[in-house]
């Protein structure tokens, strides 16, 4: 019996020391070669992971070694698809093989696959879900535990098919709006379908709009701004520029904006000079360095994860503050750091 209280005083010791350290809340941006894979982390151990990079084992095992190995994970609480393209669906067929993975969400398998889809990794994603998914629509949320000592989070849907918050389901991508209004043509690939997402942490906020494209980018900030001003931009489509219309940008107005593009995909001339453009933008981070262009449009290599090619996969981690007034931005395979204000 004695031991028996004596096991219950240490487990209560051991949890209440571990609720006392106040924690942070953290998203990495994980390499997966110009594909997408973005872990959160809420400060009560709650995950979520967008996207999943490609159908490679070299993606899963890097997802899962971060989640695992580095975040201290046993499991993916809720893994979301922003749209059905190789780099970011790909992955979890393999990951979730390896690593438990609880809640699946997307913005719906559409009943005919246009041409940019593909028919073999939907059907693993079927196999891998069991059907049991969740669509998320423009105005949805996702909630996450929390509790008193903790700022607010607050995780909401902006953009999902084309349409955005307050629209009509099927209301045109297209939509004429802003003095200097200059669509592309209708984008008809599974990009425009992508999910938009806004994080929230206290006063920290945080965008992720997948591989959202230019005529619905337009369409989050005008007539009405959806967004607001964030601290941390991902940049869209990893940096390609049929996306990040400089309308989105200069609305946005990051303090932080991270592109997770591959040494030869994204990472954009024009869509850096579009960052550089914006007065707020204080830090823009590269996952790597785009080898296809000069140092001059690359961001500095203190800002980059990966400088060669032939690289060992190394991720940006953000740590947003116990009472999310300020986030600090590693490059850990660096050793460098730099810590920001929340607006
Ligand atoms: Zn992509």
């Amino acid at each position: 019996m004695r031991r028996f209280f004596l096991v219950l005083l240490i487990v209560l010791v051991v949890s209440s020391c571990s609720t006392a350290a106040p924690k942070t809340l953290d998203i990495y941006f994980i390499d997966v070669e110009g594909g997408a894979a973005t872990l959160i982390v809420t400060p009560l151990g709650e995950s979520m992971l967008i996207d999943s990079g490609f159908p490679e084992q070299r993606d899963a095992e890097r997802i899962r070694h971060v989640a695992k190995d580095v975040a201290g994970l046993a499991q993916i609480d809720h893994y979301i698809t922003t749209h059905w393209h190789r780099d970011h669906v790909g992955g979890i067929t393999l990951l979730a093989k390896s690593f438990p993975v609880k809640n699946f969400y997307d913005h719906g398998i559409p009943a005919v696959l246009s041409t940019d889809i593909n028919q073999q990794l939907i059907d693993a994603y079927r196999a891998v879900t069991q059907g049991k998914t969740i669509t998320l629509n423009a105005g949805d949320q996702i909630k996450f535990l929390t509790d008193r000592s903790l700022p607010r989070i607050n995780f909401r849907v902006v953009a999902s098919n084309a349409v955005v918050v307050g629209e009509a389901a099927g209301s045109p991508q297209i939509t004429p709006c802003g003095a200097d209004f200059k669509p592309i043509d209708e984008d008809k690939t599974d990009n425009a379908n992508s999910l938009g997402m806004l994080l929230t942490f206290g006063a920290f906020r945080f965008f992720d709009g997948g591989d959202l494209t230019w005529n619905v980018e337009n369409k989050l900030v005008c007539p009405k701004d959806l967004i607001g001003a964030v601290d941390l931009f991902q940049v869209d489509h990893h940096g390609a520029s049929n996306s990040n219309n400089p309308e989105l940008v200069r609305s946005l107005k990051p303090r932080v904006a991270i592109i997770d593009n591959g040494p030869r995909k994204g990472a954009d001339p024009k869509t850096y000079a579009t960052l550089k453009s914006v007065r707020e933008v204080e830090a823009i981070y590269q996952l790597h360095k785009n080898v296809v262009t000069t140092w001059l449009e690359n961001t500095p290599a203190a800002y980059i994860a990966n400088d060669d090619e032939n690289c060992q996969g190394e991720f940006i981690k953000v740590s947003v503050s116990p009472n999310g007034r300020s986030y600090r931005v590693e490059i850990p395979g660096k050793k460098i750091a730099t810590t920001y204000q929340v607006r």
